[in-house]
């Protein structure tokens, strides 16, 4: 809440635009985002904020699997996007959700039969141009100059790289300035140069770019943006080098000033073993003792032997290679000497679903596979599992380890991006553990840290210590949001 004892200094004016927001429309981790940030940046205190209120405002597609029938959806402005040869209407309608207003832009580009992300690549690449170009008409028809366009992703990049062109012109967007959040490096938005085309969006002729790249708008967009923000301070360090650059790490050398790390916040209170409706016995750091519960209840849904002292790893992943989960269960493959037991869920790559049923098959009295998307089953898992196992290969954010530790479930998680900072792992101090780490991807590393987390189970007060650190780990967005603010504010104040 704003403290109202605070007088505040002014306002940051915020356009938010991404191609998913929850609860708009939620494909992906970027609804999750795209969802709450822009919320808790309105609700920030002014003290966090050094004094200023932040009046973000959110612009995405009309899809049309948006559901409007249980909010109201004002027709706000039409406008013209150029194009070569001609126009394209783009309708502004507006809509609010918990005080954030919310622009719903629709156009024949974004054709209501279309979902948020196709196959076709042309045609996304025809949505998002179009849509990246309408946010700008948008703001001059509504007379509204916001300090900072904050983009997301391929999908909005393109309207920071246009927005560069017309600041260098025209007064009205003069004084704009430019965020681009990197969710996951390797989306580019190869593949759509014909589209940018169409609508007249040159590709970009900044010879920091490689030649391969200069008209995925992503890197379009990062060579203009004024600053650069990956979803955690170690992936922002990673995306710099060789092995995570993706060929891309000389350019973004060349402008690592611009380039900073925010970790994404988790929904606190939507994930709250205390509340979570999900599971039949709920329990808080003052109530620990009752998640055994859920440990004994999980056991008995998957006819695993029910016992408190056998350790229960669980792993809740896409069943995909970024993942690790091949890693995962060869990992668990080298350990069998030892006690544990292990629920796998998750769906994806069929020859990792496979692999996680072949295991199942090998080891009946202890693993169980379940290959589908299940939230409440997940929801059970964090709750009743001792360890979640997360060996991903690479890991721009992460939540699934957050979400763990809030639940009393220690990461067994590959030092990587959002998992590095959200983890602590310091040998021999429980007090200060949250979870364990291992350096390299591979099975033997997991493995290592499987048997260090399996002989630290047996020592209960270390466990516990655990336990109670990791869920008082703050991963609230109000924290996030905050540093996000700062970053509006320095580049507002830079002029
Ligand atoms: P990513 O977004 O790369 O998949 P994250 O860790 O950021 O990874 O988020 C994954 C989210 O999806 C977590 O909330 C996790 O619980 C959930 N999830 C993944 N697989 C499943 C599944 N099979 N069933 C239910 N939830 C799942």
């Amino acid at each position: 809440m704003n403290n109202p004892n605070l007088a505040s200094k002014g306002v940051i004016q915020v356009l938010f635009i991404a191609a998913e927001a929850d609860p708009f429309i939620k494909v992906g981790g970027l609804g999750d985002v795209a969802g709450s940030l822009p919320a808790a940046l309105r609700k920030l205190d002014p003290a966090l904020t050094g004094g200023y209120l932040v009046d973000v405002r959110l612009a995405i597609p009309f899809h049309g699997a948006i559901n409007t029938t249980s909010r109201e959806v004002k027709p706000l402005v039409t406008v013209s996007v150029p194009k070569p040869g001609g126009t394209v209407e783009a309708q502004v309608f507006q809509t609010e959700h918990d005080g954030l207003p919310v622009y719903l832009i629709s156009g024949e580009p974004i054709p209501p039969e279309a979902p948020v992300y196709s196959l076709d690549t042309q045609k996304d690449g025809e949505k998002y141009a179009f849509f990246s170009l309408a946010v700008l008409q948008m703001l001059r028809a509504l007379n509204w100059q916001p300090d900072i366009i904050h983009a997301n992703d391929w999908h909005t990049a393109a309207s920071v790289f246009m927005l560069d062109k017309l600041r260098r012109t025209d007064p009205f967007f003069k004084l704009m300035h430019s965020v681009i959040t990197i969710h996951n490096l390797p989306y580019m938005g190869a593949g759509i140069a014909s589209a940018l085309d169409a609508f007249g969006i040159p590709p970009s002729n900044d010879q920091r770019l490689p030649e391969w790249g200069r008209h995925f708008p992503l890197l379009m967009g990062l060579s203009t943006a004024d600053q650069i923000i990956a979803v955690s301070p170690t992936y922002a360090r990673e995306i710099l080098t060789p092995e995570m650059g993706l060929g891309v790490q000389d350019f973004l050398n060349s402008r690592a000033d611009s380039v900073s790390g925010i970790l994404n916040g988790l929904d606190q209170a939507n994930w709250d073993p205390s509340t979570d409706p999900a599971l039949r016995n709920n329990f808080s750091l003052k109530t620990l003792p009752k998640r055994a519960y859920n440990k004994a209840a999980l056991q008995e849904e998957f006819d695993l032997t029910v016992d408190p002292s056998m350790p229960l790893i669980i792993l809740i992943s896409r069943m995909d290679q970024q993942k690790g989960v091949d890693l995962a269960i060869n990992g668990l493959r080298q350990v069998t000497h030892l006690p544990w037991q292990a629920i796998l869920l998750g769906s994806g790559d069929p020859n990792l679903e496979n692999a996680c049923r072949h295991l199942e098959a090998d080891f009946p009295d202890r693993v169980r596979a379940a290959i589908r998307f299940d939230v409440r089953l997940s929801r059970r898992m964090y709750a009743g599992g001792d360890c979640l196992l997360m060996p991903s290969r690479y890991e721009p954010c992460g939540l699934a380890q957050m979400i763990a530790m809030r639940y009393g479930c220690l990461p067994i998680a590959h030092a990587v991006g959002g998992l590095r900072d959200t983890v602590l792992d310091v040998p021999g101090k429980p007090k200060v553990s949250t979870g364990y780490l291992f350096e390299e991807a591979t099975a033997e590393a997991v493995a290592a840290a499987l048997t260090r987390a399996v002989t630290d189970f047996s020592d209960k007060p270390g466990w516990i210590a655990r336990q109670k650190f990791g869920m008082q780990q703050d991963f609230s967005w109000t924290k996030y949001a905050a540093q996000y603010a700062h970053t509006y504010l320095k580049l507002k104040e830079e002029g």
